[in-house]
């Protein structure tokens, strides 16, 4: 619940709207300009509206921009090219398996069916490539979806939709310009725009028939961590810095449900002290994790956001990955991975006793657990951690580098409805309301880390997205 007097601070409420001093007028106004803020404003364009995005930043992304550019999609045209037998049903089913049914399953489905189409609108209609990727296959996931750009790079996706933006001339976009409050109507809460401080223009009053929240989460918010994630209130944040749930409080304050808020995206490969990351790809394809004392410690392949807190359960909180040529060879184009040869993350070796000595890990013990590993890899002995896929056995020479667990997102936030509408407790819509990605209930889950399927930050971000510049274009049109 939010208080009166604090709500005025995140809400400017009105009974007479055209008696505001409005500065802007538009149809729709987007605010934030990660994947879910650009996709918004791409499809509310292609309605014929006028958009205003904001961004606080001086440039555009957020998370977006971090992110390994990964998309999940079923049954999309690339994976039937790919002979991959894919379906909303599977997808939907795997989605909720891995967050123990803690997203509203309607939805789930409902994401999971307008997937392919926006993997093909990107392609098709906006000129953005993303092709199907084949080379590894993410845990939780029972078959080849992920679809990504060339670079597997966020920050390449980004300009993409920077670029397709400017193709627009009804799509304004305004840099350092954060929005500080909605404004809405006080008898029916109905939103009529938003207060944007605009770098060297100052405070404005922004009018628009739509707003489209696509701020993100919280995971840059320590006092919005401690409320909701206090596990991982003081844990390295490796997200953007733009994300302080400011999107949320104003959703809480007009009466929005929340849902989800304990749940989060973290990772355990981030390259230490680099703060670079080193992608979980490596344990796809048959890297393994062993901790200060030479000894592996769970089994690594159960999923890269619950890694996290077993990484930094162990000695230091970090953990040495160790892999091979084979899965060097494999990652070496992807932007993350090059930043990682880049600083100096990762080191090369003739043999796991050179790897052990150079890591200081203890070397018998690390040579044991190294040989138990192959073990179980060759199919010798079973997993004593339960782990079944290994990729190939590990063949010298090998890598090592220092890895830790850090919080990458938030999964909770504003309950939404199939037209990305937010919704209230009773489940009506606030009028003129949207939200997108982390702003947005996501499907990870109610709680923790380990309700997060491999890209489901994206699939929120870029589906709800698209179908909010969409309702909120159409709904334009109609007057409503
Ligand atoms: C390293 C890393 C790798 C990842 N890889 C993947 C991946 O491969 N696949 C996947 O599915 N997910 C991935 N994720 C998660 C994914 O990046 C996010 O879930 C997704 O980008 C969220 O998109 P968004 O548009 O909601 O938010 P963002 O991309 O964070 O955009 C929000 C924007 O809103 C702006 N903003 C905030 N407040 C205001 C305000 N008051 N006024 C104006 N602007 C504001 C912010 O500055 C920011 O630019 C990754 C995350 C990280 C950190």
């Amino acid at each position: 619940m939010v208080a009166a007097q604090e709500k005025e601070h995140l809400v400017i409420f009105t009974d007479r709207p055209d008696d505001l001093p409005w500065d802007i007028e538009v149809d729709v106004l987007v605010i934030g300009t990660g994947g879910c803020g650009l996709i918004a404003s791409l499809a509310a364009a292609q309605k014929g509206v006028q958009v205003f995005l904001v961004e606080k930043e001086k440039t555009a992304g957020g998370n977006t921009s971090l992110s390994q550019a990964m998309v999940p999609a079923a049954g999309t045209r690339f994976q039937k090219e790919a002979g991959i037998e894919d379906s909303v049903e599977l997808m939907t089913q795997d989605i909720l398996h891995k967050n123990s049914n803690g997203s509203d399953p309607e939805l789930t489905r409902h994401v999971a069916q307008e997937s392919p189409k926006l993997v093909e609108w990107l392609n098709d209609s906006l000129g953005i490539r993303l092709d199907l990727v084949t080379e590894f296959i993410y845990p939780g996931h029972s078959q080849y979806r992920i679809h990504a750009n060339r670079t597997k790079k966020g920050a390449h996706l980004v300009n993409d939709l920077l670029q397709a933006a400017a193709r627009y001339e009804n799509i304004d976009i305004a840099y350092n310009a954060p929005a500080r409050r909605l404004i809405a109507n006080r008898k029916d809460g109905a939103v009529l725009g938003a207060e944007v401080e605009i770098e060297g223009v100052g405070k404005n009053l922004a009018r628009a028939k739509k707003v489209i929240l696509a701020l993100n989460g919280f995971g840059a918010n320590r006092e919005m961590l401690a409320k909701y994630i206090p596990e991982m209130k003081d844990a390295y944040y490796f997200g953007h810095e733009g994300n302080t749930g400011e999107g949320i409080l104003w959703g809480e304050a007009l009466g929005a449900a929340l849902d989800c808020m304990g749940a989060y995206q973290a990772h355990g490969s981030v390259a230490h002290p680099h703060g670079t990351l080193l992608t979980y790809v490596t344990v796809s394809m048959g890297a393994y994790h062993v901790n200060l004392d030479g000894k592996r410690f769970v089994n690594e392949y159960h999923g890269y956001s619950e890694h996290a807190l077993d990484v930094l359960a162990q000695k230091e909180g970090v953990a040495i990955a160790v892999f091979d040529d084979r899965i060097y060879r494999t990652v070496q184009d992807y932007e993350d991975f090059q930043q990682c040869i880049r600083m100096g993350a990762i080191r090369k070796f003739d043999s796991i006793r050179d790897l052990a000595a150079s890591f200081r890990l203890p070397v018998e013990d690390t040579v044991a657990t190294h040989e138990a590993f192959l073990k179980a890899a060759r199919g010798e002995a079973k997993d004593p951690l339960g782990r079944r896929e290994f990729g190939k056995p590990l063949e010298p020479p090998l890598y090592g580098a220092k890895v830790t667990g850090a919080l990458f997102h938030t999964q909770g936030g504003l309950k939404v409805n199939k037209r990305a509408q937010i919704i209230r407790k009773d489940g009506t819509p606030i009028p003129n309301l949207f939200a997108g990605g982390g702003t947005a209930a996501g499907f990870s889950g109610k709680a923790g880390p380990a309700g997060y399927l491999s890209a489901n930050g994206l699939l929120a971000a870029l589906v709800l997205g698209k179908i909010a510049g969409e309702a909120a274009g159409e709904a334009c049109g109609q007057g409503s």
